[in-house]
């Protein structure tokens, strides 16, 4: 296998930027070999009612309410049974806490008419689901059923276009751009990947450049230097 060149301002070819990512990667997996979300969850009911509450919200913050929550009802005809209201006294820490207790009774309700209470493994019947759109079915997907999806979200996006591996202006274009560019043994765990590279290290506003692994493969023309 040729070794990837290093980043430059010469247009790449698509096998270039796909050896670049997996050699990025690679470092990644070295660093961290079995990355998972930082929700917690034990099937893949909770995973998803976990992954609905945390939109706009942070992984802290629905494990502190789930970790309340999911003792008392960790099934759909629990949750159901609660009502909006009584779940609603377990997620009121979360933001848009209203929407979402009304998403996920609805979703419980038909998981239970539709699915015999099961979640669903493919995406057409889960983007069906109230509260799940795209990103949630890939998460959804990808880190209950192993499936090879990387959901986009800020993080994701961000990264991606930094490193040069998408241009891509909506989250859709991302994800499709990295579908094509990770090599297929890095696909079933880049999602995790690059999203604890862009939540600790190519953060938002100033990314750890100085300290980042990957930064002799990274094109990112404002790159930070150590202080
Ligand atoms: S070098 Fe900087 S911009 Fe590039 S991936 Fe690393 S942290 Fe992000």
């Amino acid at each position: 296998m040729s070794t990837p060149r290093r980043a430059s301002k010469a247009r790449e070819s698509m096998a270039a930027r796909s050896a670049r990512c997996g050699a990025m990667l690679g470092r990644l997996r070295e660093l961290n070999p079995a990355p998972t979300t930082e929700l917690e969850y034990s099937n893949p009911f909770e995973l998803l009612v976990a992954v609905v509450l945390s939109a706009q919200a942070t992984d802290v913050g629905v494990n502190k309410a789930t970790r309340k929550l999911f003792p008392v009802a960790n099934t759909p005809a629990r949750i159901a049974a609660l009502g909006e209201h009584g779940l609603k006294r377990y997620i009121n820490t979360i933001g848009l806490f209203n929407a979402k207790a009304k998403n996920v009774i609805a979703l419980c309700r038909q998981l239970l008419e539709r699915h015999s209470g099961e979640v669903p493994r493919d995406r057409a019947s889960l983007e069906a689901l109230p509260g799940v759109g795209r990103k949630t079915a890939n998460v959804v997907l990808n880190t209950a059923f192993g499936e090879p999806t990387v959901a986009v979200d800020t993080h994701i996006f961000r990264v991606a276009r930094r490193l040069g591996f998408s241009r891509g202006r909506t989250p859709l274009a991302v994800e499709q751009d990295l579908l094509k560019v990770v090599p297929d043994e890095f696909l079933r765990d880049a999602h995790h990947w690059l999203i604890l590279h862009g939540r600790y290290t190519c953060k938002a506003r100033k990314p750890d450049c100085p300290k980042c692994p990957v930064a002799d493969l990274c094109p990112y023309r404002q790159k930070t230097r150590a202080d």
